[in-house]
């Protein structure tokens, strides 16, 4: 029984993890790099707080290579009815039983300049191209003491933007030392569509995150829907009535306004919306009992709100390890109860040693909060990665 994988994220190493407990079965886990990167920790390594390094292992560490052959390659397609899938060097690989979890890849919304002039922040290579960029720009202004170099635009105050924002105040004082400059003179705009930020959260929890970042110095465009990127310009609408356009210059423009499913999803035909394809209650593609769609190119309907749950590394972990167990149950001829998903609650970090959130029903911020996120991320770390990479992260070591 040929089991794939394809994708070594969250979801991926958390289907791996159950399915090498289990006998009788060879699995091939494919990705397109040889190391599991943690994406939560994407902002850090942007920001420069942290090394890529220090937020990826090696996905060999943990393939068990008596069950598991972990192949280096770019998935282009999957083809459901041939039970193939296609890689980038043209090699064909067949399945069973396929685990889908390609995870997310930057969304422009359509917006006229993202791809060529916004630099995006969606995987280790991306996030480190974001620090090195920004490195550069604090050394062009030691050149040409042009302004613009010393600014920073974030698009989007979204989760991700937020936290991004927070570990920008924080690499401040590198940033400044390059460009010979106070660490209050590096300017960190966010440029953002809506005015009610951070929805999941109470509007005095969010007030907390946002007023913390005001005071840090960082100025926050809301209610400001971005029209077009051009080189080093933001436009956005200024006015909501008159439609007003503005323009913001900076040589450093980080696109964080959301994400979207792999496009594999799309190219391979399966029925999807934005990369993410609305999966059955076992995971499952409709019409595909053999194929599980988990983590971020799944959309799983939360029976309550009546919308797909949004995509977190905490419902990747949960999928990942039910379809596996109910792939080995279906190899056994039972069924196991349909996937359910009950949030943990989520904690924004804003620097190394504040965050803000919710855990169960209780409302956390400050320096308790971020020693709750980063035990939350640990876990994930345990779950994907096992005790060894825990150890070997140095995560103990909790504030770097
Ligand atoms: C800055 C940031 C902060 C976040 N913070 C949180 C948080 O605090 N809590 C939370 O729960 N979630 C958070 N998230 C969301 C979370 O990171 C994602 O929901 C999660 O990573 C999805 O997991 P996944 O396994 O589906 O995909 P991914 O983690 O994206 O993994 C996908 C894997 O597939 C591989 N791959 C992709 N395309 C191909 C291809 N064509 N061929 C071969 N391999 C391929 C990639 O190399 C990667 O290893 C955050 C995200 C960001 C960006």
């Amino acid at each position: 029984m040929e089991v794939v994988i394809l994708g070594a994220g969250y979801a991926g190493l958390r289907a791996l993890k159950a399915l090498q407990k289990a006998d009788d079965l060879h699995i091939t886990l494919i990705d397109k790099n040889d190391y599991h990167y943690e994406a939560t920790d994407l902002h850090e390594v942007a920001a420069g707080t942290q090394t890529k390094e220090s937020i990826s292992y090696l996905i060999e560490d943990v393939v068990e290579s008596h069950k598991t052959t972990f192949i280096k390659g770019e998935v282009t397609k999957i083809d459901a009815e041939k039970q193939t899938v296609l890689l980038a060097d043209g090699k064909e690989i067949n399945y069973n039983y396929l685990i889908v979890a390609l995870g997310f890849e930057s969304e422009s919304f359509g917006i006229a300049g993202v791809e060529e002039f916004a630099l995006p922040m969606v995987n280790v290579e991306t996030a480190a191209a974001v620090h090195q960029h920004i490195l550069a720009m604090m050394q062009k202004y030691q050149e040409t003491k042009d302004e613009n170099y010393l600014k920073i635009v974030v698009c989007g105050a979204g989760f991700t933007g937020i936290e991004l924002l927070g570990a920008l105040v924080e690499g401040r004082k590198e940033y400044a030392q390059i460009a010979g400059v106070k660490p209050e003179d590096i300017q960190i705009y966010c440029v953002e569509a809506v005015d009610h930020l951070l929805p999941m959260f109470s509007e005095k929890l969010a007030a907390y995150g946002i007023d913390h970042l005001k005071s840090w110095g960082v100025q926050l465009l809301t209610g400001k829907p971005i029209k077009e990127i051009k080189a080093d310009t933001v436009v956005y609408q200024d006015d909501a009535e008159t439609k007003a356009l503005k323009e913001l210059t900076a040589k450093t423009i980080i696109w964080t306004t959301g994400v979207s499913g792999s496009h594999v999803i799309g190219a391979s035909g399966f029925e999807q919306r934005r990369g993410r394809v609305t999966v059955t209650d076992h995971l499952t593609a409709p019409d595909h009992e053999n194929i599980y769609v988990i983590g971020d190119v799944s959309a799983v309907m939360d029976a309550t709100s009546k919308r797909p749950y949004p995509t977190t590394a905490q419902i990747s972990l949960k999928m990942g390890h039910y379809a596996a167990k109910h792939l080995l149950a279906t190899l056994k001829g039972q069924t196991i109860a349909p996937f359910t998903f009950k949030s943990l609650g989520s904690v924004a970090s804003i620097g190394n040693s504040h965050a803000f959130g919710v855990v169960g029903a209780a409302e956390v911020k400050g320096y308790p909060a971020s020693f709750i996120k980063k035990a939350i991320l640990d876990r994930s770390l345990l779950e994907t990665g096992g005790i060894k990479e825990m150890l070997a992260k140095g995560r103990f070591d909790l504030y770097h």
